[in-house]
């Protein structure tokens, strides 16, 4: 099973979540942090790194010799990645998608493909739990060929986490598409509840089963528990607004480490995720 743990927004706690859901399976887990640009689940899970892979994409060379400067590639890339101005076309790599159009549409066979590296994906263990990340290159911004070679290091037959990154983008779309069930993270602020509506809408128009936790949680809620009941969605937990969670935190220790007592919480949770997927 293939649960993404994903948030509107940033800062709402989502690592956590991801890193005590692993740390509460009983059995052998893989945590896949999708976070590709500021992946942080190391912090938490101190292991052996085991395996590092480098990840590319295939990006144009164009040959000037053959280029007779007709200008389509540059017509036909929807990412302004080639720049024609009479002579052979500019390319801007850091725009490119790896796509291959240009390749295919080019009438002189003057575009060949060549590698570009987009980042690294490492695997290392900690305990029971296989943690495998995406680290995007300095100065990328192609998170999603890099997410999906991070999902791709899944066991399809194991229980798996993916961390996605925050928000409601392509790269948050590209994680949690790989996923059967989707755990989202918020918090009872103006600003979480927002950002817990574009998260519900995206993942309505994905149709992948979700359901919410709470996280910071307080007794008298105005804002989620109210929208959650008039959108009819399923808070499977609200994990409350504990001093001692974000001192653990910022030590780098997961909650269920700190603190022994929410265990039980986060096994719980992990049960109410397998019976609503
Ligand atoms: S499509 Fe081919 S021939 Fe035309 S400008 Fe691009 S590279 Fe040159
Ligand atoms: S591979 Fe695709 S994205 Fe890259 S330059 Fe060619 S058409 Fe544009």
């Amino acid at each position: 099973m293939k649960i993404a743990v994903a948030s509107g927004k940033g800062g709402t706690g989502k690592t956590t979540v991801s890193v005590n859901l692993a740390l509460a399976a009983q059995e052998p887990i893989q945590l896949l942090d999708c976070d590709v640009e500021e992946p942080n689940a190391h912090i938490f899970l101190k292991g052996s790194e085991i395996q590092e892979k480098v990840v590319s994409i295939l990006v144009p060379e164009i040959d000037k010799d053959k280029c007779d400067s007709c200008g389509l590639c540059s017509q036909f890339c929807a990412f302004n990645a080639l720049l024609s101005c009479g002579d052979a076309p500019f390319f801007a790599p850091e725009l490119c998608h790896g796509c291959g159009g240009c390749k295919r549409i080019c009438p002189q066979k003057a575009i060949r493909e060549v590698e570009r590296r987009i980042g690294v994906v490492k695997t290392s263990t900690c305990g029971k739990i296989s943690l495998v990340q995406g680290v995007l290159d300095i100065g990328v911004a192609l998170a999603p060929p890099l997410i999906r070679a991070v999902q791709q290091e899944v066991n399809e037959n194991g229980l798996a986490i993916f961390d996605a990154p925050p928000g409601t983008s392509c790269p948050v779309i590209a994680t949690v598409r790989g996923a059967d069930f989707v755990v989202l993270v918020t918090e009872p602020t103006p600003f979480g509840l927002n950002d817990l509506k574009l998260a519900v809408g995206m993942l309505r128009e994905v149709k992948i089963p979700f359901g919410i936790v709470i996280n910071r949680a307080e007794e008298n809620d105005p804002l989620i528990v109210p929208y959650c009941a008039e959108e009819k969605l399923d808070v499977l937990a609200k994990i409350p607004d504990d001093r001692r969670i974000a001192e653990a935190y910022a030590k780098g220790t997961p909650a269920i480490d700190a603190l022994p007592e929410y265990k039980k919480a986060f096994v719980s949770l992990l049960q109410k995720i397998r019976e609503a997927a």
